[in-house]
């Protein structure tokens, strides 16, 4: 059941695939517990995480993240001072109390990075297992965060496909497509653009005031991560001794709002991805879009190409924008993978500069084949591209890796818009592209922190 909408959702910082994904998990063991009618017996609790979630877990706090879905928060609605104060508690109780009942659980002793045993069917894998009071094991269940927050079941993962249309609803949509190829010959034939198909499929699911209100509320927080960036300073947790550099790009900017730089373009574009980026190091609420890691690309140019002076978003954009980024992004989370662990950075802030770029050239008038050629040239440009995050944190490279990816999705943009759209490298052929390069990298540059920059920075 995919919808741009589950492209486009809104949690906390750092990680998609390692924080927001971790937390559904937990509250889906524990919904799944409560309808096998397990809870009365359910003593103990605990969590193993393997693969990429043990490797780079503690950077992305992924057992925080864990620990948190256990307790009942959702990564949508998260007070973050009310689960810094349950975390406290947890930690200090070693037990929780939940629906009337109390489960142990010990941060220390149930809660496993287990680097031994290898992720079966995705990178990110994580076991959830509950206990008796006898201490006998009464269920568990494998899961698998498989990028941009989405979750699966070990059967869920299990079982093939069932065709690759994109399906919005889980049922008949006006027009479904499985590739570009598709959505560009349904363009056609109904001489609509990308982001009308793309809204009439979301129609089929819920009416049109409910998604145009639904977006407007994304954009609301996305242009509120960066608000909150501009002007908050310090150093990031984790450490790495980051420190936030969006609050003095901005007042540089703001000091000097008439320069006439040629180059002044990228230090918008920059201050607005960094400032989304550096949010999400710090744990802040961001949208994913279309995982965490790659956040900041998105509202970049929303910020800069879709709102006036005082930050304003016009409607008439950021609709068209999201609906066509959105549709772009159902094609690689449907064809390829968004998730870092299974396709490096080319599958996170590849994906993003790609979807941008094809919503810019949306919004600046171009044809659906424009568009398409946009999104395959913000993504040409990025295959091959690593995951290597310095002491598995979401902050070197990324934070800056956002801000080129959002001056290269405008420059995708002009460069489609200059041209008629019809080029030698398909939207689906750069796709497919990404998929193989993704299976072909070596594990190391997929979101282990075991290659790349990751070892040869010092952390300090
Ligand atoms: S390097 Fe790219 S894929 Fe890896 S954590 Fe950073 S943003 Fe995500």
């Amino acid at each position: 059941m995919l919808s741009i909408l589950d492209i486009f959702r809104i949690g906390i910082g750092p990680s998609s695939s390692h924080t927001v994904g971790p937390m559904r998990i937990s509250q889906r063991f524990w919904k799944r517990l409560a309808q096998m009618g397990h809870l009365d017996q359910t003593d103990r609790i605990k969590m193993i995480f393997r693969g990429s979630l043990a490797f780079t877990g503690i950077g992305h706090g992924t057992p925080r993240a864990g620990y948190l879905g256990l307790l009942g928060f959702q990564p949508e609605t998260i007070n973050l001072d009310a689960a810094e104060a349950a975390l406290a508690n947890l930690e200090a109780e070693g037990r929780f109390i939940r629906d009337g009942h109390s489960v142990r659980f010990d941060v220390q002793a149930d809660m496993v990075l287990d680097y031994e045993q290898v992720a079966e069917l995705h990178p990110n894998e994580m076991e959830m297992q509950a206990f008796d009071t006898e201490g006998q094991r009464i269920y568990a269940r494998t899961y698998y965060s498989t990028g941009g927050g989405f979750t699966a079941s070990y059967s869920q993962l299990a079982k093939p496909a069932k065709d690759d249309k994109v399906s919005v609803g889980g049922g008949a949509v006006p027009f479904p497509f499985g590739s570009a190829k598709e959505l560009l010959f349904r363009c056609a034939q109904q001489e609509i653009s990308i982001a009308d198909l793309v809204l009439a499929n979301e129609d089929a699911r819920r009416p049109r005031g409910k998604t145009e209100r639904r977006l407007d509320q994304i954009i609301s927080v996305m242009l509120a991560g960066i608000e909150r960036g501009l002007h908050t300073r310090g150093e990031l947790p984790g450490g790495l001794r980051v420190s936030r550099r969006a609050p003095d790009i901005w007042a540089k900017l703001r000091g000097a709002p008439g320069a006439n730089e040629r180059e002044t373009l990228f230090d918008w574009l920059n201050v607005y991805a960094m400032a989304v980026n550096e949010e999400n190091a710090a744990g802040g609420q961001i949208v994913t879009a279309p995982t965490n890691g790659a956040a900041g690309i998105i509202p970049a140019i929303i910020r800069h190409y879709c709102c006036d002076e005082a930050a304003k978003p016009d409607p008439s954009k950021t609709q068209v924008f999201l609906a066509t980024a959105g549709g772009i992004g159902l094609l690689y989370k449907q064809r390829a993978s968004i998730s870092g662990a299974e396709m490096g950075c080319q599958g996170e802030v590849g994906v993003a500069c790609s979807m941008a770029a094809g919503g810019l050239a949306a919004v600046w008038g171009g044809t659906p084949e424009q568009v398409a050629c946009a999104a395959e040239i913000g993504m040409e440009h990025n295959l091959g591209l690593t995951c290597d995050p310095v002491g598995g944190l979401v902050q070197i490279p990324c934070i800056e890796r956002n801000a080129i990816g959002a001056v290269k999705a405008a420059n995708a943009a002009r460069l489609a818009l200059h041209g008629s759209g019809v080029g030698k490298v398909s939207l689906d052929q750069v796709i497919e592209t990404m998929r193989q390069t993704g299976l072909d990298m070596s594990s190391k540059y997929k979101e282990t922190s075991q290659g790349g920059l990751a070892v040869n920075v010092i952390e300090c």
